[in-house]
């Protein structure tokens, strides 16, 4: 179990109470793995022996992914940072202890250009202002790093010029992007999307393949524990080479294009159209040629492969917190493939879906659980399951 002695308690963040992110705050990094294990336990050793969770050497600044909301203080003063847990009040924050440096320097000098050049920022409670959020994302393998600036106006004033000022404080940006979302929403992305400079997406490299990520898609937040989940999930796979694979909510098709070289042929599928672009031009990057992507609901999707009598060897499936439902888990069964690779952010739900999949011809093999997410409560498990 590979983990660093360094605790938390080294390491001072000064808004932890308020920002609520890191609920394990208060924890050593050693004791946050026992947590983790623990919860893990709880929940799925019922089905099978849980694994030690497999944790980080250097468990900080391990988001490749940061968002902040801009607001105003009553005094007027512009600030950035995260809503206080449960609220849309604005956490001021600098730096955080789980985010990349890099990206929380750029929204720092972001803060100040939005002074300096005399922008608005955006007001929820009239629906009035320009800028509403800053998101960057940040390839780690490739180095490239993405700005989002989200605003609540098409209308962007000294467009050019603040354009300008941003690179040339921070030449390590490789693309900007302007996207508008003026709804009464919690959502941080609308739908209106327009590239200001570069080519409107990063690459990053995971498994010795390269990925296209756009502003919309999916990207796994923690990319050092995402080669150790996907090699995991491949390994429990056993391909040979010969078999048909299904990459269920696959995003950008990480999962399916690295399993694509060990398999027969692999079919992802993902709701989100962008994703699903994305993920065909990632097949084509990597010169994949026996994956293809299907832009559907993934429950209606394997069901209309067990309607078309289609067969399945292996199963991936990583569903968002909720988990599955039940046409997918049921029309999983009918498919019958040999085996179910079940990875999963919410063990909570995991379990309820492994307590239907063993009701129904399917046997827990193994369980890992990844630590993707130091100093949160969350915890990420693979699971095999094998039809008996
Ligand atoms: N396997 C990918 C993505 C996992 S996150 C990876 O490792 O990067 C879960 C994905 O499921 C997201 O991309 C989300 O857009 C997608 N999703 C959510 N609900 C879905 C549904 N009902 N059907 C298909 N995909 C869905």
């Amino acid at each position: 179990m590979p983990q660093n002695k360094k605790s938390s308690q080294n390491r001072i963040c000064p808004v932890s109470r308020k920002c609520g992110g890191c609920q394990l705050m208060n924890m050593s990094y050693e004791e946050q793995l026992r947590f983790k294990q623990a919860k893990v336990i709880k929940l799925l050793a019922g089905f099978h022996r849980v694994s030690p969770i497999i944790g980080m050497h250097n468990p900080f600044h391990y988001r490749n992914k940061v968002q902040a909301a801009f607001g105003r203080t009553r005094g007027g003063e512009i600030i950035s940072g995260v809503y206080q847990s449960s609220t849309h009040n604005i956490v001021k924050t600098e730096s955080c202890l789980i985010e990349d440096d890099k990206a929380d320097e750029i929204i720092c000098t972001i803060r100040k250009l939005v002074k300096s050049f005399k922008l608005t920022v955006y007001d929820e409670r009239n629906s009035r202002g320009f800028l509403r959020h800053v998101l960057v994302k940040h390839g780690f393998s490739t180095g490239e790093i993405m700005v989002v600036l989200v605003t609540g106006t098409t209308v962007f004033p000294s467009k050019n010029d603040f354009i300008k000022e941003l690179l040339k404080l921070h030449p390590e940006i490789t693309t900007i992007i302007q996207n508008v979302n003026n709804k009464f929403t919690s959502m941080v992305l609308g739908d209106k999307e327009s590239v200001l400079y570069g080519k409107g997406y990063i690459e990053d490299i995971l498994c010795g393949c390269r990925f296209r990520i756009s502003a919309k898609s999916f990207y796994q937040i923690n990319p050092i524990q995402t080669e150790i989940l996907y090699n995991k999930a491949v390994e429990f796979a056993g391909l040979t080479g010969k078999e048909r694979v299904i990459d269920a909510y696959c995003g950008i098709g990480t999962i399916g294009i690295v399993a694509s070289e060990k398999a027969g042929e692999v079919i992802g599928c993902e709701l989100n159209p962008d994703a699903v672009k994305d993920a065909k031009i990632n097949a084509k990057i990597n010169e994949k040629a026996n994956i293809q992507f299907a832009c559907a609901d993934a429950g209606e999707f394997m069901l209309s492969m067990k309607e078309q009598g289609e067969k399945c060897d292996v199963l991936f499936m990583d569903p968002p917190r909720a988990g599955s439902d039940k046409k997918f888990l049921s029309s999983a069964i009918s498919l019958a493939p040999e085996r179910i690779v079940y990875i999963s952010c919410n063990p909570e739900t995991q379990q309820r879906d492994l307590f239907y999949l063993t009701k129904n011809g399917y046997k827990v093999k193994k369980i890992q659980p990844v630590d993707m997410f130091p100093f949160t409560a969350h915890v990420e498990t693979v699971v095999l399951l094998t039809k008996i």
